[in-house]
């Protein structure tokens, strides 16, 4: 072992991070350790999680049931090829899943992260019909979405900072107004009248435009989406990367509305954040539509890692935890984000604080959007003041795991409220 000195020394001179401007970006944050709430530096603070490692952990870091899990399967089974071998992980975890699903998704394609969980839900979509021999090569999304970082993924995705180096590279999408801003069923319901019989499917977050701001939009609107695509006979993508888990509240935000979408991506919170691991669920009738004595009906897509079977048996121990218990933690969280946030809502700087299940956010007053300075200075204060935060430009929100307790985060929404007051 080196000292961290040493190592961070070696993480300058070496590695490339994501989402990272390295000529203005402070040093990363030196991390050799993590429990529940809490990440330990080698420098030897300890910081409150409240952003759940980028949505990721869900129960807390370190579980001992997970951490078990992956140690007993890492010995066991480690790695096989997914095409042509299965393993018990897989399976049950499929089963697992399709036993906690809305109803109708029994089919589970296992991929490695959100944005492959996204690209094999429209590649799906789009064969489906192409299967079928129909001609529906259209996909509806919505302004301000954000549906991963691979090219399908971006091209679905809303057009922006994140998008413009690439923007003649993407394929067009019917775009939807954001639900929060827009009249999003009308406009696919005009979109359907005009061309609905080549539209494949509409990708939506439901209830929530995550990176694209936490905006947090009403369920009778996804429940008319979903009745206008079941008419139409087009079907609807859910991307529940983010929302997925208990987020919302319940296991699913599609659950929240009541609804029942036709596929369905999962990634984030699959694994209970330890391990990176995707998947997409579909409907059987979608996964018939692939069934077929032409090998050229075949969904012509995998991983090196598909389903690798750590980080199945990681999802198989983290669905364990989304017990009764965790339903309570989930419920103590949201009440405290409403009291903070009630707290916070007269303050000058603060607009349009708003709460779903466990993720709460509000904007700072000023210059808007994912490049506005204040994130990266409200971040730098939190850090200094033992709190990980990372705002989405002047978007800021608080998005824990479920370990995290009412004290941690009247220490998380002080640290706020003091940068508001200091800046
Ligand atoms: C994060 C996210 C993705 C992409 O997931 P990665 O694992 O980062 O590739 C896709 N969709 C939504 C809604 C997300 O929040």
């Amino acid at each position: 072992m080196t000292a961290p000195a040493d190592w961070a020394a070696l993480d300058a001179r070496y590695v490339w991070h994501p989402y990272t401007q390295h000529a203005t970006a402070p040093l990363p944050v030196p991390v050799v350790r993590a429990e529940g709430a809490r990440i330990h530096t080698a420098d030897g603070r300890v910081l409150v999680d409240a952003i759940s490692s980028w949505w990721v952990t869900l129960h807390g870091h370190a579980h001992p049931v997970i951490a078990h899990a992956i140690a007993e399967q890492a010995r066991t089974l480690d790695q096989v090829i997914f095409a042509g071998c299965t393993h018990e992980p897989a399976a049950r975890l499929a089963a697992e899943l399709v036993a906690v699903m809305p109803p109708g998704l029994t089919r589970v394609f296992f991929s490695d992260d959100g944005s492959t969980a996204v690209e094999v839900a429209v590649k799906a979509a789009l064969q489906f019909w192409r299967n079928r021999g129909e001609a529906r090569p259209l996909i509806a999304a919505v302004e301000h979405a954000y549906h991963g970082d691979t090219f399908g993924a971006m091209s679905v995705s809303a057009r922006g900072t994140f998008t413009d180096a690439f923007a003649d590279r993407l394929w067009a999408v019917e775009r939807l107004p954001d639900p929060t801003e827009g009249d999003t069923v009308a406009a696919l319901r005009a979109l359907i009248d005009h061309r609905g019989t080549e539209l494949a499917a509409v990708i939506v977050e439901p209830l929530l435009l995550g990176s694209g701001g936490m905006r947090m939009w009403p369920e009778h609107t996804l429940r008319a989406l979903a009745e206008c695509c079941a008419k139409a006979h087009v079907l609807l993508i859910a991307d529940e990367v983010l929302t997925g888990f208990g987020r919302t509240g319940p296991l699913f935000a599609c659950a929240r509305a009541g609804v029942a979408p036709d596929i369905m991506c999962l990634s984030k919170g699959l694994t209970g954040g330890a391990l990176p691991l995707g998947a997409t669920v579909t409907t059987e009738p979608i996964f018939e539509g692939f069934r077929s004595q032409d090998r050229r009906q075949t969904l012509f897509h995998g991983h090196s890692y598909t389903a690798n079977p750590v980080a199945c048996a990681a999802g198989r121990a983290s669905l364990t935890l989304l017990d009764a218990d965790s339903g309570r933690r989930r419920e103590v969280i949201e009440s405290a984000h409403r009291e903070h946030l009630a707290r916070l809502a007269p303050h000058p700087r603060v607009r349009r604080t708003r709460v779903l299940g466990t993720v709460a956010a509000f904007d700072i007053d000023g210059e808007e959007g994912y490049l506005s300075a204040v994130g990266g200075e409200l971040a730098a204060f939190a850090l200094r003041n033992g709190v990980l935060l990372r705002p989405l430009g002047n978007v800021v929100y608080v998005l824990p795991p479920y370990c995290t307790t009412a004290d941690d985060l009247a220490v998380v929404y002080r640290v706020i409220e003091r940068f508001l007051e200091w800046r």
